[in-house]
């Protein structure tokens, strides 16, 4: 039994696994047969020929790794189809084995240049395995390139797992060059015991998976080995002999050689990395160069051994690399990173030049809903197109990077004046609202943009970030899809603002909030079965804030969960008391923010103002906004049923303005829905709002909810309301936001 070393596997990955041997006798069949199986174990594959046409052909066509003539003795024949061997496949490392190889015969081969020559005599599993070697490194270093190339390709394609890929990639090339290195460390230690032969290290580097360029002391070529000639691109005899490095790297890196050179003449080991351009290809070839200087019997006489390697594919995975780190997968984009190095070169440039730079910050309005209701990939397609926009609309010189999201910034540089920013915001606008295809549907979507200038609104990258920023805001708040420059006026406001957040505590600490109580009845006897909780915020200077002002903040900046809660409680409380006086029980309505909404700790914070307040749950009506809802679905459904299973009933606020599809709808389990105010105020005059009010109520009773109209100002509406079977309304006309003292003195005294 054969007795395959531990790591056996990892040896023969450096073996050539395909071998093709044509033997000119049978003498010595068995004992190479019994080599290569010491060698490979049960690997391996050998196909044997005998000498003749049939091997030649063979030779020519097949695929292998390395041939094998065995037996050959000195004569015409065996030397005629060495020779023809190496015109037919000059691929393949060949070797022969001899049963004498004489001084002679050896000599002739070598002649020949083509094949190693080694005695049956001296052969044994090592020696064998090493010759194997230089050819198999040689195979191993093909594959891992080819392999790379692969690589790198899929790498291309998909870009999202691309980084990956080339990390995995760059890894593979770091083995290739560990396994070059090995290859050349090999040839070094044969060179060295070369003194006496210098052929033999000939023949080592005919095979060599790297190039090895020999030069004299006038830089002239000595000696270029295959691998060498096919890296530079040079075959003819005369053009390797008078190519210099010099002569072949691009002309702007020629000065980088200088260095080198002096300390390879001066005796000193250095290496390098170039850039040639191969003559045939007319490709750019990044090559690593090592030079050594070359001993001869001790003596140094200005010669030089230059190692080279063909690190394109690597420099290649290395740029894909670099790239990933830099751009923004979805839409190849400069990322967030290298738009702040952009902009940092943009404002030294500015410093320079004198001249303008301008920043734009970017935001898709609604993107949000695009992709709740179509999907991310679709949201995906969206981006992808409207970053190709984005590059059509500007120059080459300036920067179009995705910031994250749906935002996205600008940097355009070496601008004369302002107009040119403000045609170029109005055609991003113009762009974006073309509509968008996307999965066949025709997509209607807006942009909103702040702009910020350098050396105007401020000189350091940081802030003209800031302003881009709060121009955006303000961009948004006016209604979006449109462009707002940045003004003094905003950093002003924003000052405001932090001054009101802080008021804002100061109110939380100091529970100065009131409720407001707007009554609910019915439509068809004006009974009232219910009350709307409206806060307010009573601020020292200010008096009586509406909530419009502050909650927008307060969701923010996180405040609102502790508004929320006061406010519940409030209100439950409230609802007690009227109870506990002997009122009839009054159904009370709190609002509820989307981010109160989606808190997890909603249910626990429920039930708790419930027991501590005592209101049965069947009292209490959490208002809900459409797009409270549809920011997460699933989530949404989920808080809607642990609340319905406590007994509290839920209502969809500003029903009509969001985007609820009735398939939706029909999964919420929800008792009302309330007609936004919006459609009610023009109920008279406008049709179009009449058609949805009524859309509306039909849908409620459709699904079995009730339905409130809000906002009702005067008794028309109400009238046209209740005939279009609207069953529930709340309104000034009925009554306004008012204390809870007033709530029943008004209804008695009405
Ligand atoms: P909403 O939930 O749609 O509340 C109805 C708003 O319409 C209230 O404004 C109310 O005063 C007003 N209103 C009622 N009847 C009429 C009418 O006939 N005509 C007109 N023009 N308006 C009418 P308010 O109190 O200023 O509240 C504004 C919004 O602030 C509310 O809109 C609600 O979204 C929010 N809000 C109020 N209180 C709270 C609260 O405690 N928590 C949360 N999260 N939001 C609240
Ligand atoms: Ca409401
Ligand atoms: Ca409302």
């Amino acid at each position: 039994m054969l007795n395959v070393p531990r790591g056996a596997g990892d040896l023969l990955v450096d073996l050539p696994s395909r071998v093709l041997i044509i033997q000119f006798g049978n003498e010595h069949e068995s004992r190479l047969n019994e080599l290569l199986r010491q060698c490979y174990g049960e690997a391996g594959e050998f196909i044997w020929f005998d000498a003749g046409d049939d091997a030649v052909i063979e030779l020519a066509v097949g695929t292998y790794d390395l041939a094998i003539f065995l037996d050959t003795e000195l004569g015409n024949q065996g030397l005629a189809s060495i020779h023809q061997a190496s015109t037919v496949n000059t691929k393949i490392p060949l070797i022969l084995i001899t049963h004498a190889a004489s001084p002679a015969f050896e000599a002739e081969i070598m002649e020949n240049g083509t094949a190693e020559c080694i005695a049956l005599e001296n052969l044994s599993p090592n020696v064998l395995r090493r010759i194997f070697r230089y050819a198999g490194t040689r195979k191993l270093a093909e594959r891992t390139l080819r392999d790379s190339n692969d690589e790198l390709i899929r790498g291309i394609l998909q870009q999202r797992e691309a980084k990956e890929d080339a990390e995995a990639q760059s890894r593979a090339n770091a083995k290739l060059a560990a396994d070059l290195a090995e290859a050349k460390a090999d040839l070094e230690i044969a060179l060295l015991s070369a003194k006496d032969s210098e052929q033999r290290f000939r023949r080592l580097a005919e095979h060599s998976p790297i190039g090895i360029w020999l030069q004299g002391p006038d830089d002239r070529t000595i000696f270029l080995n295959p691998t060498a000639a096919e890296i530079l691109e040079i075959t003819e005899h005369d053009d390797q002999m008078a190519a210099t490095l010099e002569n072949l790297v691009l002309p702007s890196e020629r000065a980088h050689l200088k260095a080198p050179r002096a300390a390879w003449h001066n005796g000193e080991a250095r290496e390098l990395e170039c850039t040639i351009v191969g003559a045939v290809s007319g490709e750019e070839k990044h090559l690593f160069v090592s030079g050594a200087p070359l001993s001869r019997n001790g003596d140094q006489d200005g010669s030089v051994l230059l190692s080279l390697m063909d690190i394109s594919e690597r420099k290649k995975s290395d740029a894909i690399i670099e790239h990933l780190a830099h751009h923004d997968s979805l839409t190849g984009l400069p990322n967030r990173t290298l738009f702040q190095d952009r902009l940092k070169q943009a404002l030294a440039l500015g410093q320079r030049t004198g001249k303008q730079i301008a920043l734009l910050f970017l935001d898709l309005d609604h993107f949000k809903d695009i992709n709740d209701t179509m999907g991310h990939p679709a949201g995906d397609q969206l981006l992808r197109t409207a970053s190709e926009r984005l590059l059509k609309c500007t120059r080459l010189t300036d920067t179009v990077a995705r910031l994250g999201g749906d935002e996205f910034a600008i940097i355009c540089t070496d601008l004369d004046d302002g107009g040119m920013v403000l045609t170029l915001a109005q055609r991003i606008n113009e762009a974006i609202a073309e509509p968008f295809l996307i999965e066949g549907e025709r997509i209607h979507i807006s942009a909103s943009i702040g702009i910020s200038l350098y050396p105007n609104d401020a000189d350091q990258a940081e802030r003209l970030i800031k302003f881009a920023d709060m121009a955006l805001y303000h961009a948004k708040a006016e209604g979006r899809n449109c462009y707002h420059f940045f003004d003094i006026g905003m950093d002003e406001e924003v000052r405001r603002r932090k001054a009101l957040e802080e008021d804002l505590r100061q109110a939380i600490r100091d529970e100065d909030f009131t409720l407001l109580y707007q009554p609910q009845l019915r439509l068809g006897d004006g009974h009232v079965y219910g009350a709307e909780a409206l806060v307010r915020w009573i601020h020292p200077s200010r008096g009586m804030v509406p909530p419009n002002d502050f909650i927008p903040l307060a969701e923010n900046t996180g405040l609102i969960h502790d508004i929320g809660h006061m406010v519940l409680r409030m209100a439950c409380r409230q609802a007690r008391e009227w109870m506990d006086a002997g009122h009839p029980p009054i159904r009370m309505a709190v609002n509820l923010s989307a981010v109160e909404f989606m808190a997890n700790d909603l249910l626990p914070r429920v039930k708790g103002v419930l027991d501590e307040t005592g209101l049965p749950a069947r009292q209490l009506e959490l208002e809900i906004t459409e797009s409270a809802v549809m920011a997460d679905m699933d989530k949404a459904i989920a808080a809607m049923h642990d609340l319905r299973n406590i007994g509290v009933s839920l209502a969809i606020d500003d029903f009509g303005t969001g985007f609820s599809s009735l398939a939706y709808l029909k999964k919420f389990p929800v008792q009302a829905l309330k007609i936004d105010r919006s459609f009610v105020q023009e109920i008279l005059d406008n049709p179009e709002d009449a058609a949805i009010a009524s859309a509306i109520i039909s849908l409620g009773h459709s699904l079995d909810l009730d339905v409130i109209a809000e906002g009702v100002e005067d008794a028309e509406q109400a009238e046209h309301l209740r005939l279009a079977g609207c069953g529930n309304a709340q309104g000034y006309h009925f009554g306004r936001p008012a204390p809870a003292a007033e709530f029943f003195a008004k209804q008695a005294a009405e």
